[in-house]
């Protein structure tokens, strides 16, 4: 008999920790890693935030309260959505989580049967394809393609729904890429579900990403598209936006109020509720007009990044980056830069069984970031299936300037180092 239940071998993880390891050692060694792997905002969380969270903390607010979110943040959740998306909610329709990653997991709990289909963006977020697989889902990965700004056509999401597609997950602006679907791609992706899906499928529509696009553009949500509201999950949260990351605060606005008080059990089922000081600085972020302030100097300070980061990254040899819509990522097609520094051909001549659990652009990442002190991610973190013969790394610029120059002048010193990368096979110390 195994100590662990038999399901854990399925779930999966998210790189951007697991690759925290890998630089608190090098560090520890005493060598100065670059970091742009962590999908955090680097600034301060809002002053008028903190305060109204150290307030309620003071004034003795610290006790458990409703599961599924205080009333208070449930009616400003409420009122962003009709601000935003232009539709009625319930309050009652939202249950606030502890970030916006329980969500998901919630999502294909309360949905998705063993043998049940789920669509899901490869490349994408991997906490998706870790749920699909831990409870025996089918997963079905939507490729985004580079060619269309990794977004896709509703044809091609047609050609994946079936009548035993029980879920489909979508993320505008989308991490890793940073790909933002049109009006026109939300109006395509309504009608095809409306056609081809059955009526118990539902559609989970991740946008954390919500207030972060470039060039002036505004978000959209399929739930604001003909007959998406009632078979819409609209998740969202206080942490990339707002610069929340570790406060942990989320919330989802569910079709029905029966499928919130699902989704409030499993609140009462593992963490009880998310503390009211917190909620009540959430609420605060919505109400205040300081908000708006603070959102628009982070977006402008991601963009002026985006702006200088990505043609640095274009002169590179053997680098094509796209100019991403929205997200603090960056995500450049690295295969020329792979094939001159010899890793295509190092990777072919793998043994079988190794091929399997790397990737070329794998195997950049720990050169980069052992080699040359620069932490990225590879094509591979962000949803197994489906990244075949795809080479990409993911930067985030959620990093200052300097630490960005500094990045991208290291990349462009690396490129080509063919000696430099077959010794590092050799001695391969992301191993030891
Ligand atoms: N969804 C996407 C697409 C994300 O990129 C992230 C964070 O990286 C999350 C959800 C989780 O957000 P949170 O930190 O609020 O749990």
């Amino acid at each position: 008999m195994a100590v662990l239940a038999d399901r854990i071998a399925n779930l999966g993880t998210e790189n951007a920790f697991e690759v925290g390891k890998d630089i608190a050692r090098l560090e520890a060694q005493g060598r100065r890693i670059i970091k742009f792997n962590l999908g955090q905002p680097d600034f301060p969380s809002a002053p008028h935030l903190n305060a109204e969270c150290i307030r309620q903390i003071e004034a003795g607010n610290i006790g458990y309260v409703d599961p599924a979110g205080i009333l208070g943040l449930r009616k400003a959740i409420a009122e962003h959505m009709r601000k935003t998306r232009g539709v009625e909610v319930d309050p009652d329709c939202v249950v606030v989580t502890a970030g916006a990653k329980p969500p998901i997991g919630l999502t294909v709990l309360s949905y998705v049967n063993r043998g049940d289909e789920v669509v899901y963006p490869s490349p994408g977020f991997p906490i998706y394809e870790s749920w699909i697989q831990f409870l025996g889902a089918v997963p079905v990965p939507l490729r985004l393609r580079e060619e269309r700004d990794f977004a896709f056509t509703p044809e091609e999401l047609g050609d994946l729904i079936t009548p035993k597609t029980k879920l489909v997950i979508l993320n505008s602006p989308s991490n890793p890429t940073g790909g933002v679907l049109s009006k026109k791609d939300l109006e395509g992706i309504a009608r095809v579900i409306r056609e081809k899906g059955s009526p118990e499928l539902r559609v989970y529509s991740d946008e954390i990403y919500e207030q972060i696009l470039f060039d002036g553009e505004e978000h959209r949500s399929l739930v604001s598209e003909e007959g998406m509201q009632e078979r819409t999950v609209v998740a969202s949260g206080h942490s990339k936006g707002f610069g929340m990351t570790g406060w942990r605060l989320g919330w989802a606005v569910l079709p029905t109020v029966v499928e919130a008080k699902v989704f409030a059990r499993f609140n009462v089922n593992t963490i009880s509720c998310v503390p009211p000081f917190i909620q009540e600085a959430g609420r605060e972020a919505y109400e205040s007009p300081e908000t708006a302030k603070y959102v628009a100097r982070n977006l402008a300070a991601f963009q002026e990044r985006r702006d200088r980061i990505v043609p640095a990254l274009n002169e590179i040899p053997g680098i094509k980056c796209r100019l991403p819509k929205g997200t603090f990522y960056v995500f450049p097609n690295v295969e020329g830069y792979c094939r001159d520094l010899g890793i295509l051909d190092v990777y072919a001549a793998l043994p079988g069984a190794e091929r399997a659990t790397t990737s070329p652009s794998t195997l950049l990442q720990n050169f980069l970031l052992y080699v040359h002190g620069i932490a990225t991610l590879g094509r591979r973190s962000f949803c197994r299936l489906g990244s075949e013969g795809e080479h990409y790394l993911r930067l985030s610029i959620a990093n200052s300037m300097e630490e960005l120059e500094a990045g991208v002048k290291a990349m462009a010193d690396a490129a080509g180092d063919r000696e430099g990368f077959r010794a590092f096979m050799e001695e391969a110390p992301h191993r030891k």
